[in-house]
């Protein structure tokens, strides 16, 4: 079995001419025997990283996939290009069951796709036992351990069945998103040697990431899209009532959106995806529900109206965008706000208390990445293991510095710092930029923060500024962004900021809306 006939294979099912460089590694080593594990981004092809292998062996290969509802999109996609598969879920009647069971023991099929429940059953283990399988694919790998951002106790139970097969398939498992953690248990759970891991390269130079601190994220949305009248992207929410709301407003405005959500009726959320696929929405507008197995190559942008509770899940949902390899965007819009919906979350899972830690470290990172002063296309590459990325050049952060003009900022910034240390480092970068400005506001009156000295000693810039300077200097590092016991992000000062107040040191270099100055609200 040599690549040459490999891609004899990729020309004359796929028509495709050769193969990616990450496809062509794993294919080798899974061709080699060994069990392999692939990394590779939505949209990298993992599909044929197995499939070229499954047509090369003799017997069948079984494609484990927690994906219920797409195996028979996958099934039918392969019979189309003349390919022998089948699936096994509980969609089927008993009777179907049967017949397919018959037809693979007589050989009928070279792909089947089940989930991996099924393999739980007494019976189909004792079906997989006389069965020729050369091959046991794991779709999802991800799902295997529990540091991973989907977790399925059937997959724990399936990697020690395969194990116990008669005859020893090879194992392929392939995910689009595992931190170096998820990969060693990965790797351990299913007896992958370091060697025989392949994590293709996960920067996707199409897509310009940026992190907005928008105070109007409706505004910011209506504002997109007039300003991109011919695109088509996704817009994430984090709950159903919000997608509803949302996808109201727009549409109120003209806009052509519509709702996707588990809430709704199966014939409601196709109805939605079809439009969406044909091009005859500016934007969906939904929730995770929406994603796994969207097949369109056009996705312009992928805005998140909430802050999503890990990197993983934003790599995934963001990286829906460009994958016909056009330049596209992913938007964040933060707002202190969601962090607490998160974590209350979090709170109320049903978790273990150690995994609840865990997943409030990733909240933390999620966070951080808001907050960064780094690429941050960079800091998601290194989140997930990969240290050498170089800046992109083109996220909200690398663009920043391009267009930065050398100001010098440090009264600005000892007036912000000295502020802060006055409310004791106890208020979020808002009530600190209101106070600055000499804000009114019932809260600012009720907690009397108008009798600090210093009250309005920045009210000749708007509030909106104050607060964007602020985030300026948390993305230089002199101001820590921490939760308080409330969840509630409170400002720090760091040993930075101190320096800047004693006269140690000076603040320079800040960005284009300072340089016309401040200006009258
Ligand atoms: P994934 O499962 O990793 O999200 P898919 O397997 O669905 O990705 O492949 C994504 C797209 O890339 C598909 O349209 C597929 O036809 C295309 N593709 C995969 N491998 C190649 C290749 N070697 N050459 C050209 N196109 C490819
Ligand atoms: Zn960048």
């Amino acid at each position: 079995m040599t690549l040459r006939q490999a891609e004899e294979l990729l020309q004359k099912y796929y028509g495709h001419s050769s193969f990616r460089p990450g496809q062509r590694q794993i294919i080798e080593s899974i061709l080699a025997g060994y069990n392999t594990l692939g990394i590779m981004p939505t949209g990298g092809g993992k599909s044929i990283c197995y499939q070229i292998p499954a047509l090369m062996f003799p017997g069948i290969t079984i494609v484990i996939s927690p994906l219920i509802s797409l195996m028979k999109d996958q099934v039918d996609g392969l019979r189309q290009l003349g390919i022998p598969a089948t699936y096994i879920n509980s969609s089927l009647t008993l009777t179907e069951m049967d017949e397919r069971i018959r037809e693979m023991t007589a050989g009928k099929y070279k792909l089947l796709y089940i989930a991996p429940e099924r393999l739980e059953s007494g019976r189909f283990r004792a079906i997989f036992e006389t069965l020729p399988v050369y091959l046991v694919t794991i779709d999802e790998a991800h799902c295997i351990s529990q540091w991973g951002h989907d977790f399925r106790p059937s997959y724990r139970s399936m990697a020690q069945m395969i194990r116990q097969l008669p005859r020893k398939p090879i194992i392929a498992a392939l995910t689009a998103t595992a931190t170096p953690e998820v990969r060693e248990d990965i790797a351990s759970l299913l007896s992958i040697e370091p060697a025989h891991i392949y994590a293709t390269r996960l920067q996707r130079d199409n897509l310009s990431f940026s992190v907005r601190h928008e105070e109007d994220r409706r505004e910011f949305i209506r504002a997109y899209l007039e300003a991109h009248p011919r695109q088509t992207g996704i817009i994430y929410c984090s709950t159903r009532k919000e997608v509803d709301q949302l996808h109201q407003d727009l549409s109120g405005q003209g806009f052509a959106t519509a709702a996707y959500h588990a809430g709704m009726s199966d014939e409601e959320r196709e109805r939605a995806q079809e439009k969406f696929s044909y091009d005859q929405l500016q934007a969906i507008v939904a929730t995770n529900a929406f994603g796994m197995g969207i097949d369109k190559s056009n996705v312009r942008f992928v805005i998140h109206y909430n802050l999503p509770k890990n990197l993983e899940s934003y790599y995934q949902e963001a990286g829906r965008a460009g994958r016909d390899g056009e330049e596209s965007e992913c938007i964040l819009l933060y707002s202190p706000q969601d962090v607490h919906t998160q974590k209350f979350l979090i709170e109320q899972s049903e978790l273990s208390p150690e995994r609840k830690q865990h997943e409030f470290g990733k909240l933390q990172e999620m966070h951080n990445y808001c907050y960064t002063s780094q690429c941050l296309q960079a800091t998601i590459v290194k989140y997930f293991g990969d240290p050498g990325s170089e800046p992109c050049g083109k996220c909200s952060n690398c663009r920043k510095l391009t267009e930065e003009e050398e100001i010098d900022l440090t009264t600005e910034a000892q007036k912000i710092f000295s502020c802060i240390k006055r409310m004791k480092e106890r208020f979020g970068l808002s009530t600190v930029s209101k106070v600055l400005k000499g804000s009114k506001s019932k809260r600012i009156l009720e907690w009397q923060l108008d009798g600090l000295s210093t009250y309005g000693i920045m009210k000749e810039y708007t509030e909106k500024q104050i607060h964007q300077l602020c985030l300026e200097l948390v993305a230089e590092g002199y101001l820590h962004i921490r939760l308080n016991n409330h969840s509630l992000p409170v400002a720090k000062l760091t040993p930075k900021a101190i320096e800047v107040l004693k006269g140690e040191r000076k603040v320079t270099g800040l960005r284009k809306i300072y340089k016309d100055g401040p200006k009258q609200s």
